[in-house]
Protein backbone atom coordinates (compact mmCIF):
# COMPACT_ATOMS: atom_id res chain seq x y z
CA UNK A 1 0.00 0.00 0.00
CA UNK A 2 1.61 3.65 -1.01
CA UNK A 3 0.28 6.44 0.69
CA UNK A 4 -1.18 8.75 -2.17
CA UNK A 5 0.59 12.43 -2.27
CA UNK A 6 -0.89 15.05 -0.03
CA UNK A 7 -2.79 17.70 -2.61
CA UNK A 8 -4.88 20.40 -1.82
CA UNK A 9 -8.93 19.94 -1.87
CA UNK A 10 -10.10 21.15 -4.93
CA UNK A 11 -13.86 21.44 -6.83
CA UNK A 12 -14.83 18.24 -8.87
CA UNK A 13 -15.04 19.37 -12.22
CA UNK A 14 -18.73 19.74 -12.87
CA UNK A 15 -18.75 17.02 -15.39
CA UNK A 16 -17.15 14.81 -12.93
CA UNK A 17 -19.78 15.42 -10.09
CA UNK A 18 -22.60 14.80 -12.60
CA UNK A 19 -21.22 11.40 -14.09
CA UNK A 20 -20.98 10.18 -10.45
CA UNK A 21 -24.79 11.52 -9.39
CA UNK A 22 -25.69 9.96 -12.99
CA UNK A 23 -23.95 6.49 -11.87
CA UNK A 24 -25.87 6.46 -8.09
CA UNK A 25 -29.77 6.81 -10.16
CA UNK A 26 -29.28 4.84 -12.51
CA UNK A 27 -27.27 1.66 -11.79
CA UNK A 28 -28.80 -0.62 -14.70
CA UNK A 29 -30.63 -0.19 -17.30
CA UNK A 30 -33.83 -1.22 -16.05
CA UNK A 31 -33.47 2.01 -13.70
CA UNK A 32 -33.06 4.35 -16.43
CA UNK A 33 -36.19 2.43 -17.99
CA UNK A 34 -38.48 2.91 -14.61
CA UNK A 35 -37.81 6.73 -15.14
CA UNK A 36 -38.51 6.69 -19.00
CA UNK A 37 -42.18 4.75 -17.95
CA UNK A 38 -43.26 7.37 -15.11
CA UNK A 39 -42.26 10.59 -17.28
CA UNK A 40 -44.35 8.42 -20.19
CA UNK A 41 -47.14 7.87 -17.69
CA UNK A 42 -46.57 11.37 -16.38
CA UNK A 43 -47.12 13.06 -19.64
CA UNK A 44 -50.77 11.20 -19.93
CA UNK A 45 -49.99 8.11 -22.57
CA UNK A 46 -52.49 5.80 -23.23
CA UNK A 47 -49.82 3.61 -25.08
CA UNK A 48 -46.20 2.76 -24.53
CA UNK A 49 -43.75 1.03 -26.89
CA UNK A 50 -40.77 -0.19 -25.69
CA UNK A 51 -38.06 -1.87 -27.65
CA UNK A 52 -34.59 -3.07 -26.46
CA UNK A 53 -31.31 -3.91 -27.72
CA UNK A 54 -28.96 -6.11 -25.10
CA UNK A 55 -30.39 -5.60 -22.22
CA UNK A 56 -30.99 -1.95 -22.70
CA UNK A 57 -27.19 -1.19 -22.81
CA UNK A 58 -27.17 -0.91 -26.85
CA UNK A 59 -30.70 0.95 -26.76
CA UNK A 60 -33.49 1.60 -25.12
CA UNK A 61 -36.34 3.51 -26.47
CA UNK A 62 -39.56 4.43 -25.43
CA UNK A 63 -42.34 5.49 -27.56
CA UNK A 64 -45.70 7.33 -26.05
CA UNK A 65 -48.84 9.31 -26.89
CA UNK A 66 -48.64 11.61 -24.26
CA UNK A 67 -48.97 15.43 -24.24
CA UNK A 68 -45.62 15.98 -25.76
CA UNK A 69 -42.84 18.68 -25.02
CA UNK A 70 -42.85 21.74 -26.22
CA UNK A 71 -39.93 22.93 -29.00
CA UNK A 72 -38.63 25.93 -26.75
CA UNK A 73 -38.50 23.83 -23.70
CA UNK A 74 -35.87 20.95 -25.14
CA UNK A 75 -32.76 23.45 -24.93
CA UNK A 76 -33.15 23.13 -21.18
CA UNK A 77 -34.28 19.24 -20.77
CA UNK A 78 -31.74 18.03 -20.13
CA UNK A 79 -30.53 20.06 -17.36
CA UNK A 80 -30.30 19.39 -14.01
CA UNK A 81 -33.06 19.91 -11.75
CA UNK A 82 -35.18 21.28 -14.66
CA UNK A 83 -38.91 19.97 -14.13
CA UNK A 84 -42.28 20.89 -14.89
CA UNK A 85 -43.70 19.15 -11.48
CA UNK A 86 -42.55 20.46 -8.52
CA UNK A 87 -41.62 24.86 -7.69
CA UNK A 88 -41.40 24.93 -4.18
CA UNK A 89 -40.39 22.22 -1.57
CA UNK A 90 -44.03 22.32 -0.30
CA UNK A 91 -45.09 20.59 -3.20
CA UNK A 92 -43.38 17.36 -2.65
CA UNK A 93 -46.20 16.93 0.45
CA UNK A 94 -48.83 17.20 -2.33
CA UNK A 95 -47.03 15.25 -5.62
CA UNK A 96 -49.07 13.23 -7.81
CA UNK A 97 -46.68 12.83 -10.66
CA UNK A 98 -44.13 10.21 -10.32
CA UNK A 99 -41.13 12.60 -11.32
CA UNK A 100 -40.11 15.11 -9.01
CA UNK A 101 -36.54 16.10 -9.30
CA UNK A 102 -35.81 16.91 -12.99
CA UNK A 103 -32.91 14.36 -12.82
CA UNK A 104 -33.57 11.58 -15.01
CA UNK A 105 -32.78 12.92 -18.11
CA UNK A 106 -30.22 14.76 -16.80
CA UNK A 107 -28.74 11.88 -15.33
CA UNK A 108 -29.21 9.76 -18.51
CA UNK A 109 -27.65 12.40 -20.83
CA UNK A 110 -24.27 12.57 -19.19
CA UNK A 111 -24.29 8.63 -19.33
CA UNK A 112 -25.58 7.89 -22.39
CA UNK A 113 -25.90 9.60 -26.00
CA UNK A 114 -30.15 10.43 -25.75
CA UNK A 115 -32.71 11.72 -28.45
CA UNK A 116 -35.84 12.86 -28.17
CA UNK A 117 -38.39 13.76 -30.96
CA UNK A 118 -41.39 15.18 -29.55
CA UNK A 119 -44.79 16.78 -31.26
CA UNK A 120 -47.64 18.21 -28.77
CA UNK A 121 -50.87 18.78 -30.38
CA UNK A 122 -50.46 22.20 -31.12
CA UNK A 123 -47.04 22.16 -33.04
CA UNK A 124 -47.78 21.28 -36.91
CA UNK A 125 -44.56 18.99 -36.84
CA UNK A 126 -42.47 17.25 -34.40
CA UNK A 127 -38.90 17.90 -33.07
CA UNK A 128 -36.05 16.12 -32.34
CA UNK A 129 -32.46 17.04 -30.66
CA UNK A 130 -29.38 15.18 -29.58
CA UNK A 131 -28.36 15.40 -25.78
CA UNK A 132 -25.09 15.00 -24.10
CA UNK A 133 -24.07 16.13 -20.36
CA UNK A 134 -27.19 17.95 -19.91
CA UNK A 135 -27.17 20.35 -23.44
CA UNK A 136 -28.51 20.19 -26.61
CA UNK A 137 -25.65 18.39 -29.28
CA UNK A 138 -25.38 18.21 -32.98
CA UNK A 139 -26.33 15.17 -34.56
CA UNK A 140 -23.01 15.23 -36.61
CA UNK A 141 -19.65 17.14 -35.78
CA UNK A 142 -20.27 20.71 -37.54
CA UNK A 143 -23.86 20.99 -37.59
CA UNK A 144 -26.10 22.91 -35.55
CA UNK A 145 -27.35 21.97 -32.76
CA UNK A 146 -30.53 23.12 -32.39
CA UNK A 147 -33.53 20.60 -32.54
CA UNK A 148 -34.83 20.04 -35.99
CA UNK A 149 -38.11 19.62 -37.62
CA UNK A 150 -39.37 16.33 -38.88
CA UNK A 151 -42.31 14.14 -39.11
CA UNK A 152 -44.00 12.51 -36.33
CA UNK A 153 -47.10 11.65 -34.30
CA UNK A 154 -47.98 13.87 -30.83
CA UNK A 155 -46.58 12.63 -28.46
CA UNK A 156 -42.17 11.69 -27.34
CA UNK A 157 -40.10 9.27 -28.39
CA UNK A 158 -37.00 8.98 -26.37
CA UNK A 159 -33.87 6.73 -27.60
CA UNK A 160 -30.94 6.30 -24.65
CA UNK A 161 -28.07 4.40 -26.71
CA UNK A 162 -24.93 2.91 -25.42
CA UNK A 163 -25.71 3.18 -22.22
CA UNK A 164 -22.33 3.85 -19.33
CA UNK A 165 -20.19 4.21 -22.99
CA UNK A 166 -18.10 6.56 -20.50
CA UNK A 167 -18.09 3.94 -17.66
CA UNK A 168 -15.95 1.79 -18.46
CA UNK A 169 -15.84 -0.03 -15.36
CA UNK A 170 -19.64 0.12 -15.00
CA UNK A 171 -20.35 -1.63 -18.54
CA UNK A 172 -17.82 -4.23 -17.46
CA UNK A 173 -19.71 -5.07 -14.44
CA UNK A 174 -23.08 -6.51 -16.53
CA UNK A 175 -22.83 -10.29 -17.00
CA UNK A 176 -24.92 -11.23 -19.48
CA UNK A 177 -27.56 -8.48 -21.75
CA UNK A 178 -30.28 -11.56 -21.07
CA UNK A 179 -29.60 -10.68 -17.32
CA UNK A 180 -30.72 -6.99 -17.68
CA UNK A 181 -33.66 -7.92 -20.15
CA UNK A 182 -34.97 -10.27 -17.30
CA UNK A 183 -35.38 -7.03 -15.26
CA UNK A 184 -36.87 -4.84 -17.80
CA UNK A 185 -39.20 -7.36 -18.90
CA UNK A 186 -40.26 -7.30 -14.85
CA UNK A 187 -40.60 -3.58 -14.25
CA UNK A 188 -42.36 -3.53 -17.53
CA UNK A 189 -45.16 -5.98 -16.75
CA UNK A 190 -45.58 -4.48 -13.25
CA UNK A 191 -46.52 -1.14 -14.63
CA UNK A 192 -48.64 -3.10 -17.44
CA UNK A 193 -50.63 -4.65 -14.50
CA UNK A 194 -51.19 -1.59 -12.99
CA UNK A 195 -51.52 1.34 -15.53
CA UNK A 196 -55.40 0.71 -15.91
CA UNK A 197 -56.28 2.43 -19.48
CA UNK A 198 -52.61 2.23 -21.43
CA UNK A 199 -51.01 -0.16 -23.66
CA UNK A 200 -47.85 -1.35 -22.89
CA UNK A 201 -45.55 -3.36 -25.66
CA UNK A 202 -41.83 -4.67 -24.94
CA UNK A 203 -39.82 -6.20 -27.49
CA UNK A 204 -36.51 -7.24 -28.11
CA UNK A 205 -34.61 -5.43 -31.02
CA UNK A 206 -34.73 -8.08 -34.22
CA UNK A 207 -37.11 -10.11 -32.24
CA UNK A 208 -40.55 -10.99 -33.82
CA UNK A 209 -42.45 -11.80 -30.60
CA UNK A 210 -42.97 -9.20 -28.35
CA UNK A 211 -42.17 -10.02 -25.15
CA UNK A 212 -44.94 -8.22 -23.42
CA UNK A 213 -48.06 -6.80 -25.15
CA UNK A 214 -51.25 -5.83 -22.89
CA UNK A 215 -53.85 -3.66 -24.72
CA UNK A 216 -55.10 -0.60 -22.86
CA UNK A 217 -58.35 -1.47 -21.76
CA UNK A 218 -57.52 -4.76 -19.76
CA UNK A 219 -59.07 -5.32 -16.62
CA UNK A 220 -56.15 -5.99 -14.13
CA UNK A 221 -56.86 -9.60 -14.06
CA UNK A 222 -56.50 -9.96 -17.49
CA UNK A 223 -53.74 -7.84 -17.54
CA UNK A 224 -51.86 -10.31 -15.14
CA UNK A 225 -53.19 -13.15 -17.00
CA UNK A 226 -51.24 -11.49 -20.06
CA UNK A 227 -47.99 -10.84 -18.13
CA UNK A 228 -48.05 -14.27 -15.56
CA UNK A 229 -50.44 -16.52 -17.09
CA UNK A 230 -53.62 -18.19 -16.36
CA UNK A 231 -52.98 -20.95 -13.64
CA UNK A 232 -52.25 -17.61 -11.60
CA UNK A 233 -54.88 -15.33 -12.69
CA UNK A 234 -57.88 -18.15 -12.01
CA UNK A 235 -56.82 -18.38 -8.34
CA UNK A 236 -57.10 -14.22 -7.22
CA UNK A 237 -58.66 -12.92 -4.57
CA UNK A 238 -59.70 -8.89 -4.69
CA UNK A 239 -59.90 -7.09 -1.48
CA UNK A 240 -60.24 -3.10 -1.18
CA UNK A 241 -60.01 -1.17 2.07
CA UNK A 242 -60.58 2.47 2.72
CA UNK A 243 -59.16 3.35 6.00
CA UNK A 244 -60.11 6.90 7.35
CA UNK A 245 -57.39 6.86 10.86
CA UNK A 246 -54.66 6.44 8.74
CA UNK A 247 -55.73 7.95 5.57
CA UNK A 248 -55.23 5.11 3.28
CA UNK A 249 -56.74 3.19 0.19
CA UNK A 250 -55.95 -0.27 -0.41
CA UNK A 251 -56.38 -2.42 -3.88
CA UNK A 252 -55.39 -5.93 -3.49
CA UNK A 253 -55.59 -8.81 -6.09
CA UNK A 254 -53.81 -11.62 -4.37
CA UNK A 255 -53.67 -15.44 -5.12
CA UNK A 256 -55.92 -18.23 -2.46
CA UNK A 257 -54.66 -20.89 -0.03
CA UNK A 258 -54.91 -23.05 -3.62
CA UNK A 259 -52.14 -21.71 -5.03
CA UNK A 260 -48.46 -21.54 -3.81
CA UNK A 261 -45.14 -20.99 -5.40
CA UNK A 262 -41.34 -21.34 -4.45
CA UNK A 263 -41.00 -17.79 -4.28
CA UNK A 264 -43.12 -14.72 -3.71
CA UNK A 265 -44.22 -12.78 -5.79
CA UNK A 266 -44.91 -8.90 -5.08
CA UNK A 267 -46.08 -6.28 -7.24
CA UNK A 268 -46.19 -3.43 -4.91
CA UNK A 269 -47.13 -0.04 -5.91
CA UNK A 270 -47.43 3.01 -3.25
CA UNK A 271 -48.66 6.23 -4.45
CA UNK A 272 -48.57 4.45 -8.10
CA UNK A 273 -45.06 4.09 -8.09
CA UNK A 274 -43.27 0.12 -8.17
CA UNK A 275 -41.26 0.02 -4.93
CA UNK A 276 -39.60 -2.66 -2.73
CA UNK A 277 -40.66 -3.07 0.83
CA UNK A 278 -39.16 -6.01 2.68
CA UNK A 279 -41.32 -5.21 6.03
CA UNK A 280 -44.49 -5.70 3.80
CA UNK A 281 -43.20 -8.26 1.64
CA UNK A 282 -42.35 -9.89 5.06
CA UNK A 283 -45.60 -9.29 6.83
CA UNK A 284 -47.85 -10.90 4.22
CA UNK A 285 -45.70 -14.17 4.00
CA UNK A 286 -45.90 -14.35 7.21
CA UNK A 287 -50.00 -14.05 6.88
CA UNK A 288 -49.74 -16.96 4.12
CA UNK A 289 -47.39 -19.33 6.18
CA UNK A 290 -51.28 -20.37 8.11
CA UNK A 291 -52.63 -21.36 4.79
CA UNK A 292 -50.03 -22.60 2.61
CA UNK A 293 -47.61 -25.83 3.12
CA UNK A 294 -44.23 -25.25 4.27
CA UNK A 295 -42.34 -23.57 1.72
CA UNK A 296 -45.20 -22.47 -0.16
CA UNK A 297 -45.39 -18.46 -1.30
CA UNK A 298 -48.01 -15.98 -2.76
CA UNK A 299 -48.43 -13.97 -5.74
CA UNK A 300 -49.82 -10.65 -4.77
CA UNK A 301 -50.24 -7.48 -6.27
CA UNK A 302 -50.97 -4.92 -3.82
CA UNK A 303 -51.54 -0.68 -5.17
CA UNK A 304 -51.51 1.39 -2.02
CA UNK A 305 -52.61 5.06 -1.72
CA UNK A 306 -51.68 7.04 0.98
CA UNK A 307 -52.41 10.73 1.66
CA UNK A 308 -49.57 12.56 0.01
CA UNK A 309 -48.32 14.32 3.31
CA UNK A 310 -48.23 11.23 5.25
CA UNK A 311 -45.49 9.52 2.75
CA UNK A 312 -41.77 10.78 2.48
CA UNK A 313 -40.52 9.86 -1.08
CA UNK A 314 -37.52 11.99 -0.79
CA UNK A 315 -35.34 9.19 0.62
CA UNK A 316 -33.56 8.36 -1.68
CA UNK A 317 -32.66 10.10 -5.96
CA UNK A 318 -33.91 6.64 -6.96
CA UNK A 319 -37.08 6.38 -5.17
CA UNK A 320 -37.30 3.00 -4.87
CA UNK A 321 -38.01 3.14 -1.28
CA UNK A 322 -40.48 5.61 0.39
CA UNK A 323 -41.51 6.01 4.08
CA UNK A 324 -44.78 6.69 5.39
CA UNK A 325 -46.80 7.50 8.78
CA UNK A 326 -47.98 4.74 10.71
CA UNK A 327 -46.55 1.90 8.31
CA UNK A 328 -46.43 -0.98 11.01
CA UNK A 329 -50.72 0.03 12.03
CA UNK A 330 -51.54 -0.09 7.79
CA UNK A 331 -49.46 -3.72 7.43
CA UNK A 332 -51.62 -4.90 10.35
CA UNK A 333 -54.80 -3.65 8.67
CA UNK A 334 -53.90 -5.48 5.33
CA UNK A 335 -52.93 -8.38 6.53
CA UNK A 336 -55.80 -8.95 8.63
CA UNK A 337 -57.45 -8.35 5.66
CA UNK A 338 -56.19 -10.73 3.75
CA UNK A 339 -56.11 -13.51 6.58
CA UNK A 340 -59.87 -13.10 6.27
CA UNK A 341 -60.16 -13.69 2.52
CA UNK A 342 -57.79 -16.32 2.90
CA UNK A 343 -59.96 -18.20 5.24
CA UNK A 344 -62.94 -17.48 3.46
CA UNK A 345 -62.21 -19.35 0.56
CA UNK A 346 -60.49 -22.18 2.28
CA UNK A 347 -63.72 -22.62 4.16
CA UNK A 348 -65.84 -22.55 1.56
CA UNK A 349 -63.40 -25.36 -0.31
CA UNK A 350 -63.65 -27.63 2.78
CA UNK A 351 -67.49 -27.90 2.82
CA UNK A 352 -67.76 -28.34 -1.22
CA UNK A 353 -64.86 -31.24 -0.43
CA UNK A 354 -67.51 -32.13 2.32
CA UNK A 355 -70.96 -31.92 0.25
P1 LIG B 1 -39.05 14.86 -13.68
O1 LIG B 1 -39.85 13.70 -14.20
O2 LIG B 1 -38.58 14.63 -12.28
O3 LIG B 1 -39.72 16.19 -13.89
P2 LIG B 1 -37.22 14.20 -15.78
O4 LIG B 1 -35.77 14.47 -15.99
O5 LIG B 1 -37.66 12.77 -15.70
O6 LIG B 1 -37.66 14.95 -14.47
O7 LIG B 1 -38.04 14.95 -16.91
C1 LIG B 1 -37.87 16.36 -17.05
C2 LIG B 1 -39.08 17.00 -17.71
O8 LIG B 1 -39.16 16.59 -19.08
C3 LIG B 1 -40.42 16.60 -17.10
O9 LIG B 1 -40.76 17.42 -16.01
C4 LIG B 1 -41.37 16.78 -18.28
O10 LIG B 1 -41.78 18.14 -18.35
C5 LIG B 1 -40.51 16.49 -19.49
N1 LIG B 1 -40.70 15.11 -20.01
C6 LIG B 1 -39.90 14.05 -19.83
N2 LIG B 1 -40.36 12.94 -20.46
C7 LIG B 1 -41.51 13.30 -21.06
C8 LIG B 1 -42.50 12.61 -21.86
N3 LIG B 1 -42.37 11.31 -22.18
N4 LIG B 1 -43.57 13.33 -22.33
C9 LIG B 1 -43.69 14.66 -22.03
N5 LIG B 1 -42.81 15.35 -21.26
C10 LIG B 1 -41.74 14.71 -20.78
MG1 LIG C 1 -39.14 11.84 -14.45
Amino acid sequence: YMAQKWRDPRPLDVNVVNKIAAGEIIVAPVHALKELIENAVDAGSTSLEILVKDGGLKLLQITDNGHGINRDDLPILCERFTTSKLKVFEDLTSIGTYGFRGEALASISHIAHLTVTTKTKDSNCAWRAHFSDGKLVPSKPGQSADPKATAGRQGTQITVEDLFYNVPTRRRSFRSASEEYAKVLDIVGRYAVHCSGVAFSCKKHGDSTTGIATPANATIIDRIRLIHGSPIANELVELSIEDETYCFKVQVFTSNANYHVKRTTLLLFINHRAVESSSIKKALEQTYSAFLPKGGRPFIYLSLDIEPSRIDVNVHPTKREVNFLHEDEIIERICDEVRVKLAGVDRSRTFMTQS
